[in-house]
């Protein structure tokens, strides 16, 4: 695995006064890039022929250099990643940079060095690390279930590698899941999951290693909430069927965003939760959580929050908060993405001499 002193061995030929911030043309890269030059960082999109153009048309967030390739898999290309090297490019990875590149080539062969810490993508890609980490931070998590045969309530079927809810089902209980698998044919590589009722909340964090904590519970950094969404999935329109339920709408498939506030009072839980997640992360992937991360969550009145997935990096909801939200709006009185986010503690680590701190 590449360590931090081989990602500390480049940075200490980096030009500290010429780094750019590049990432994938995808995701969540509009507002990584315009919050970059609101910080006045030179940027590098790395995008194919067909994406490129597109991305070349907005004025305010169009990458200053780009770097072709025919296919994203090319990024580990011995001269794809000297050229980043070469222009000192600092890579921030998002849901699509993780994806198309794999969480495994990452770690193993890409020599460049990445905002945050790169060991979370040991925690948060495996499911079952995922959990260890939730449950060793006594975050209250859906049940899972070994055996289709142990189901005692209403279940969510998820495959493994499935994204953004793709293929997903649900079942009524043990015996309604059981024809279902059976009719799909699935006899492994899915996880069955307790299906919790309530409102779904996805909270966007920073954690800025450079700020002295600010909330009870983490001890290393500052901890901001810099917005909430929520995903617009197929089933939220199931209701235009009725009265019939037509099948097609059964599907988890996240197709955008909606802004949304929380209840005040809940935004204790939120807060608590991921400060634990957080102080967990220090001691199961030293030096654990850095920069952005989002928990997917559901609220129920008589349980409160389940956490249900943990995404350590920026989230696609937060493109909704290119000015700000209203959350950001209480911690800066300027409008503050999570993408100028991470940009801004760039130039901070730069200006404290701390640089290595924030980047593996
Ligand atoms: P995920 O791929 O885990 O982000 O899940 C995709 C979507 O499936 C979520 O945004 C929720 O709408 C739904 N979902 C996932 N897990 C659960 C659960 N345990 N109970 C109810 N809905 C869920």
């Amino acid at each position: 695995m590449i360590s931090r002193e081989d990602i500390s061995a480049i940075l200490s030929r980096y030009d500290e006064n010429n780094l750019k911030i590049a990432t994938v043309c995808s995701h969540s890269a509009l507002q990584i890039f315009h919050g970059a030059r609101m910080e006045s960082f030179t940027t590098i999109g790395i995008a194919t022929a067909r994406s490129r153009p597109y991305y070349e048309s907005f004025p305010l967030a169009r990458p200053d250099i780009f770097i072709e390739v025919g296919s994203y898999d090319e990024i580990l290309r011995r001269d794809v990643q000297e050229k980043l090297r070469c222009e000192n490019a600092i890579i921030i990875p998002h849901g699509s940079f993780v994806e198309y590149i794999g969480a495994e080539n990452i770690l193993e062969h890409f020599l460049v060095p990445m905002f945050g810490n790169r060991l979370t993508l040991l925690w948060e890609g495996d499911r079952r690390r995922q959990r260890e980490w939730l449950e060793k931070a006594g975050i209250p998590t859906p049940r899972i279930y070994s055996s289709p045969s142990e189901v005692d309530r209403r279940v969510i079927v998820k495959f493994h590698g499935a994204k953004g809810g793709s293929r997903y089902f649900t079942a009524s209980d043990r015996f309604d899941l059981g024809s279902k698998l059976q009719k799909l044919g699935y006899t492994e590589g899915y996880v069955i999951e307790e299906y919790i009722v309530g409102v779904r909340y996805y909270p966007h964090f920073f954690l800025s290693l450079l700020e002295k904590p600010n909330v009870s519970g983490v001890d290393y950094g500052r901890l901001e909430l810099l917005g909430i969404d929520r995903r617009l999935e197929v089933i939220d329109e199931v209701h235009r069927g009725w009265p019939d339920v037509i099948e097609e709408y059964m599907d988890f498939t996240v197709t955008g965003n909606q802004p949304v506030v929380l209840r005040e009072k809940l935004l204790v839980d939120l807060l608590e939760i991921a400060a634990r997640l957080a102080s967990t992360s220090r001691k199961l992937f030293y030096p654990g959580l850095i920069g952005p991360f989002c928990i997917e969550t559901i609220y129920n009145p008589k349980r409160g929050f389940t956490v249900f997935e943990v995404s350590a990096r920026i989230v696609a909801g937060t493109n909704l908060y290119i000015y700000g939200s209203p959350y950001s709006a209480f911690y800066y009185d300027e409008p503050m993405s999570t993408g100028r986010r991470m940009a801004r503690e760039i130039r901070e680590a730069i200006r404290k001499n701390r640089l290595e701190s924030i980047l593996y």
